[in-house]
């Protein structure tokens, strides 16, 4: 390519997201310590996307691939991308160290050069981020603070790196390459023995704020499990709890500047719990947040941010559609209340949802109404009946607990007479 590179500013005015690599926001250096790693060449404004590549490898991110998957995958690799994936920093291992593999497997895929093959596979383990290798991304170093967020875009086929907060020039950039946000620093060191490093950053130090700060997540990790073994509970969770466990573990991560994808996933936790305790106006407020970090951390054009942009109008109607059933219910305007409820109750995404507002339009409509047969209004309170049956069915059907339904409406009911 001839002709000038613009630079990072004018890039950064013009749009916050590219598709495209833009490389020229990082440079590679020496750390302390680290070896080397990327480096800050601009300063950096939160949810920049900094970089964006097409992986070398890419292999599901929940088990490690065999040998022979990553051999193929390596020798399917052009001169160009084969020179890149070579030129990745690893310790080579000991000749006579077989990498977990006997030489037997080994014969398998490379009887003329096993040592090849154990390079090759030492390059992989210490390069790979949830599966992928990428050319610049995988030389990002890791911090279980970090100050980007490494992403897989399935949108763009591409594996996307985003600050997530300010990044001042000749910062060094780091990601976490764990999901350790609710974890101690023992628990994330076990996953990080995996790439064979043992973490130095601020919040695995052995000093005062290193201790402080792992108390924190000491907190998160137990406010997570709460959750967790709550949920597992379906409609006997204690759902006031869940929410207060949930809201506080957003504000710790806020407030000890854990600002990754995960603190978006607490507050969607938040915005869930709002929404099971019947508080709509509060739900709106936790997935607005949820909507905010998202973007900053995965990009707009993340499939993810855009499923939580889709539902923040169906949050915005179950609040409108409860302050106009109150207008409707006050000025006894049975004809305007008919058909707000009718179209509260037929949200065309998430059928969770669905049935929800089913649930309060059947219960709505026969309170409100007390419909009888005959009635102007009879025939769509039974085709609400009959829909209301029919998704019951196939809750029942899937192995759902068939008294949610009923869970729920008596908590609608509450609601309501409290109102
Ligand atoms: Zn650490």
């Amino acid at each position: 390519m001839s002709g000038t590179q613009s630079p990072a500013g004018s890039l950064l005015a013009s749009s916050h997201n590219y598709a495209s690599d833009n490389g020229n926001l990082t440079r590679k250096g020496h750390i302390d310590q680290k070896g080397s790693g990327l480096i800050a060449s601009a300063s950096i404004p939160a949810g920049t996307r900094i970089l964006a590549e097409t992986p070398l490898m890419r292999f599901p991110i929940d088990s490690r691939p065999a040998p022979g998957a990553i051999l193929s995958a390596y020798r399917s690799l052009t001169d160009a991308q084969r020179e890149a994936f070579d030129s990745l920093d690893f310790d080579p291992p000991d000749s006579e160290e077989e990498q977990g593999l006997n030489q037997e497997e080994l014969d398998d895929y490379s009887a003329s050069e096993p040592y090849i093959l154990k390079m090759m596979l030492a390059n992989y383990t210490a390069n790979q981020i949830g599966g992928c290798v990428c050319t610049k991304i995988s030389q990002l170093n890791h911090d279980c603070l970090p100050n980007c967020q490494i992403a897989w875009n399935a949108g763009i086929g591409k594996v996307t790196v985003h600050a997530v907060r300010d990044i001042a020039k000749e910062e060094e950039l780091t990601i976490s390459y764990i999901d350790g946000a609710n974890m101690t620093k023992d628990s994330r060191q076990e996953k990080l023995n995996e790439w064979g490093f043992q973490c130095r950053c601020k919040a695995c130090a052995d000093t005062e704020t290193g201790r402080e700060h792992d108390a924190v997540r000491d907190t998160l990790e137990c406010h997570q499990e709460y959750i967790k073994t709550q949920w597992e509970k379906g409609s006997a969770m204690d759902v006031d709890n869940c929410h207060r466990n949930a809201v506080e573990m957003a504000d710790l991560q806020e407030e000890n500047g854990i600002l990754t994808k995960e603190l978006a996933d607490s507050y969607h936790l938040a915005a869930a719990f709002s929404w099971m305790l019947v508080n709509p106006k509060e739900t709106l407020e936790w997935a607005e947040k949820q909507c905010e970090r998202e973007k900053l951390c995965l990009g707009d054009d993340h499939p993810e941010y855009k499923r939580t942009v889709d539902i923040i109008p169906l949050i915005r109607s179950a609040i409108t559609g409860y302050d106009d059933f109150q207008a409707a219910r006050r000025e006894s305007d049975l004809a305007n209340l008919t058909a707000v409820v009718m179209k509260k109750a037929r949200p065309k995404k998430c059928g969770d949802w669905r049935a929800k507002n089913l649930v309060k339009a059947r219960w709505w409509t026969r309170r409100e109404m007390e419909v009888k047969e005959g009635d102007e209004e009879y025939e769509e309170v039974e085709k609400l009946e009959r829909e209301l049956e029919f998704l019951e069915e196939r809750v029942k059907k899937k192995g759902g607990n068939e008294s949610d339904g009923v869970t729920e409406y008596r908590k609608i009911e509450a609601w309501l007479e409290r109102e």
